[in-house]
């Protein structure tokens, strides 16, 4: 089962719709303006888990510093999601050191999720403090 988001107001459309029937905007002339590494971090928000751990997964491939922080708030604002939350953590941990993913493994600190604190907590001891 492939299920397609709207983008933008996260409607669920069929496939290849370049105009949101949900929201009416444009789609396709979104994608083109929009910077891939931008539309991940949207994605970040998206209220369907599977397209959150698609944009998880693709921002640790990335290995961009500031995705750090958007992955941890990504990690709190779904915090009863807990495998959602250790797979920010193990791609936070992928990123490079620096003041991004301090602050971001200070930001997990906070989630509710006992088995999430403690996987941020190891990732910081091992050097996320460099930097
Ligand atoms: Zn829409």
């Amino acid at each position: 089962m492939n299920h397609h988001y709207c983008p933008l107001c996260y409607a669920e459309i069929p496939i290849g719709s370049q105009i949101c029937p949900a929201c009416g905007r444009d789609i396709e002339a979104w994608e083109r303006n929009t910077p891939y590494f931008d539309r991940l971090v949207w994605a970040l928000r998206n209220p369907h888990s599977e397209v959150r751990m698609g944009a998880i997964l693709s921002l640790q491939n990335q290995g961009r510093a500031e995705a750090a922080v958007p992955l941890a708030e990504c990690a709190l604002q779904s915090d009863v999601d807990v495998v959602q939350g250790l797979a920010v953590v193990e791609a936070i941990t992928r990123l490079p050191n620096g003041a991004e993913k301090l602050q971001a493994l200070s930001l997990l600190e906070k989630h509710p999720a006992h088995s999430v604190r403690e996987a941020a907590q190891s990732t910081q001891n091992k050097g996320g403090s460099a930097g």
